[in-house]
């Protein structure tokens, strides 16, 4: 068969093959389809072929080749939560938190959050997208080809849509997927402090319908000097809906009153549960039959189980409690024990855990949460796409997926997890095209 690009002679070429049968699961997630000496081929930005090299040199004839001795070729990242569009940074209070201020207490003095909303509200669409970009530069260098992208440092309708541009104006220029995700419940607003029922009800009637319905031009350029009209497709502004339902943000009974409506309106769920009280964010997240149940940190027992039993997909964010300077992190083990589908994301945010490298979380989580690296890579690839609905897309090379391919400079995909601080994408391929690194 002829094809646009055969990488072949792959140390190890890890297909996290699944046959089309949804995430992988308990002992499932162990299982990388490893082809030894392996191949990869490539027509049309999509895979055509996965096997040995042996085979695929004898019946594939490519316009381009790549050696790939002595290298792993694997998935390109999928990254399931990160809340990539902001303005500013919360140095400073990192800093107080060394010294030992909590999270909380930094909230309540209306830090946090808060602050980056402040500063995210004062800037143009310009000014976020710039400093925006270089953030999802460095997530392509370290692999991540496809990632979902929240709103939530606006908390008005019209800064919230000033995130949603910039998320789509990124998405057209640049090789990342963007996944986007209306999170309007981030945090309750300054202006609507002792009013929270308020301001849920301004996302249930006005916010909602507006980012689920809102089929809308983005007429605006990115350079201040030079403005001009631009037309994107029309469609849906936002994919999904998330609330941050925590202690000092919304309450179960709020985040189920905008999820439901979210859900009337067409959007997937997700949810921000159990990261620092047990409310039950966990179990309403099962209930609704939601995509994604994040971070899971103090989940109870018996809602994890649940979880684990349910078609909603377990994201842990080790690098949060890692940023924080916290020792707790989901219970992965139990959870992969009891057959959940375990997610691995950055959480990419200027609060808690500014990283952009999924190599370092697949590091982290390996120490920290006692996954195999394995389990790790699958958690990295394949079920991250399943926590965005894109399951069926990306996350793993089979025949019919997009061609979204990393070599790693290592040996072994065991090394993935075993260094960390570095890189060790070498190059990344975005629907069979050279994106990022080099050959
Ligand atoms: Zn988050």
């Amino acid at each position: 068969m002829e094809a646009d690009l055969l990488i072949h002679s792959a140390a190890q070429l890890l297909t996290v093959a699944a046959q089309g049968r949804g995430p992988k699961r308990g002992a499932a997630m162990s299982d990388l389809g490893l082809i030894p000496d392996g191949a990869v081929a490539v027509r049309g930005g999509r895979i055509a072929r996965v096997g040995p090299t042996a085979a695929l040199r004898a019946t594939v004839r490519a316009a381009r080749e790549v050696d790939a001795s002595g290298k792993v070729v694997m998935p390109g990242f999928v990254d399931p939560h990160t809340h990539l569009v902001w303005a500013g940074d919360r140095a400073d209070e990192f800093e107080r938190r060394l010294a030992g201020a909590t999270y909380q207490e930094i909230m309540a003095a209306g830090g946090g959050i808060m602050s980056t909303v402040r500063a995210t509200r004062a800037a143009s669409l310009a000014e976020i997208v710039a400093q925006s970009r270089p953030r999802l530069e460095a997530m392509l260098a370290h692999g991540t080809t496809t990632a979902e992208v929240k709103t939530g440092y606006g908390l008005t309708l019209e800064d919230e849509l000033k995130l949603l541009d910039a998320i789509t104006f990124l998405a057209e220029e640049h090789a990342v997927t963007l996944v986007p995700t209306f999170l309007g419940a981030h945090a309750i607003p300054s202006e609507y402090l002792g009013r929270a029922d308020a301001y849920v009800d301004l996302i249930v009637e006005e916010m909602l319908p507006t980012v689920a319905h809102l089929n809308y031009r983005l007429a605006l350029v990115p350079d201040e000097d030079d403005v001009e009209e631009e037309t994107v497709n029309y469609r849906p502004a936002a994919r999904f809906c998330d609330v941050f339902c925590d202690e000092g943000a919304f309450t179960v009974e709020q985040a189920r009153r905008i999820l439901t409506a979210a859900k009337r309106l067409g959007l997937g769920l997700k949810i921000h549960a159990d990261e620092f009280a047990p409310l039950g964010a966990t179990r309403l997240a099962v209930t609704l039959r939601a995509t994604s149940a994040d971070h899971l940190v103090c989940t109870p027992p018996d809602q994890l189980q649940a979880l684990a039993r349910s078609t909603t997909v377990g994201v842990a964010l080790p690098g949060t409690p890692f940023g924080l300077g916290q020792g707790k992190y989901m219970p992965a083990r139990e959870f992969i024990a009891a057959g959940g589908a375990l997610a691995l994301a950055t959480d990419l945010n200027p609060g808690t855990c500014w990283c952009e490298s999924m190599p370092f979380i697949i590091a982290l989580a390996c120490r920290a949460m006692r996954l195999t690296p394995a389990e790790a890579i699958v958690a990295a690839t394949l079920n991250a796409a399943h926590a965005v609905g894109l399951g069926q897309k990306v996350g793993s090379l089979e025949r019919g997926k997009e061609a979204d391919i990393l070599i790693l400079d290592v040996p072994d995909h065991r090394h993935l997890a075993y260094r960390f601080g570095g890189n060790p994408v070498q190059a990344v391929f975005k629907r069979g095209d050279l994106v990022a690194g080099s050959l």
